[in-house]
């Protein structure tokens, strides 16, 4: 795959993660184990699936003037990912609370500081003429994320929109994105209607969102996708693993899928391309870390002929 580019516009927050008995009620302490610290917040993540899948990425987005907006900086930095507009606002850093019990049931407190502080006025369009598929999610302001899309539009990139996490979603928005990307829950949310149960439903649901968007592709986690749009339509398996921890494995998916459509693959091969990154992200724990290489995507889909 040649490799495309890709401009990533969103959130970067550091994870911090305690394992605990259990959850604390309202007013009550417990104890928990070392505090760990990763990196994440749905923009980086993103933006280091498709990095490490070949693409030239470039990140618009925020952080405080504090020490985790530098660690984050520098791990997007050390990932060959361009940070010029990453800049440092007067809030601090996004975070995420986490507390994991014994059961595996995470609590998350998530404090957006800076993320929420990326105005559109302080979008510089220059970026976006460089692009050939600009990324979003709604980590950050919606306002934000409409401008960045109407933007990415002008300057005639493909505008990719995973509407993460869940919400409604305005049709001046929808207006301007060229490729959704939803889980099931989200594909309910963005449509106003029930969760889909099953792969026929969920395929329903994306032909009526694709009335309002050129492609609509409903991921299904381990049961694979279903894609709708004027191209046609399709169900997409996914590709066959172990899972150990999904957690980023729709941030690969979508990571994959941009990198590949930037590289000018074809919609089915670039679905398929983020399928292979996001079952390889399922197999290995954490967000960042488990996102996979090129090569790792390359070996997987080399199993599956066309
Ligand atoms: P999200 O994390 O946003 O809910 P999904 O869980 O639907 O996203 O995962 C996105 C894509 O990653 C799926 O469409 C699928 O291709 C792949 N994937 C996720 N979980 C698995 C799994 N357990 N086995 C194989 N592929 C998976």
């Amino acid at each position: 795959m040649e490799p495309g580019s890709v401009l990533v516009v969103g959130s970067l927050n550091m994870d911090l993660v305690v394992a605990v008995e259990r959850h604390p009620k309202p007013g009550e302490t417990v104890i928990g184990g070392d505090l760990q610290r990763f990196p994440g917040g749905k923009g980086a993540n993103q933006a280091v699936a498709a990095a490490r899948l070949g693409a030239r990425v470039r990140m618009v987005g925020r952080v405080g003037a504090d020490a985790y907006g530098a660690e984050l900086k520098r791990g997007l930095e050390a990932e060959g990912i361009e940070t010029t507009e990453v800049a440092e606002v007067e809030a601090p850093t996004g975070v995420a609370l986490i507390s994991v019990s014994a059961g595996g049931q995470n609590a998350i407190v998530v404090s957006p500081g800076a993320n929420a502080r990326l105005r559109p006025e302080d979008l510089n369009p220059e970026p976006f003429a460089e692009a050939g598929v600009v990324v979003l999610q709604l980590e950050t302001p919606l306002e934000t994320v409409r401008r960045a899309a109407e933007l990415g539009r002008a300057a005639g990139a493909r505008v990719l929109l995973n509407a993460a996490p869940a919400q409604a979603l305005p049709d001046d928005l929808l207006a301007v994105t060229d490729v959704l990307v939803v889980n099931e829950f989200e594909a309910a949310r963005v449509a106003g209607a029930d969760e889909p149960e099953g792969p026929d439903a969920a395929l329903a649901l994306a032909r009526e969102l694709a009335r309002r968007v050129p492609v609509v592709v409903v991921t299904l986690g381990g049961r694979g996708l279903v894609w709708a749009g004027a191209g046609g339509e399709g169900v997409r398996p996914a590709f066959a693993v172990e899972p150990v921890d999904t957690t980023a494995a729709g941030d690969a998916f979508v990571g994959g899928l941009a990198a590949a459509l930037a590289a000018g693959e074809p919609l089915e091969r670039a679905l398929d391309y983020g399928s292979a990154a996001g079952a390889l992200a399922a197999t290995r724990p954490g967000a960042q870390p488990s996102l996979p290489a090129a090569d790792e995507v390359a070996a997987l889909l080399g199993g599956r002929a066309g």
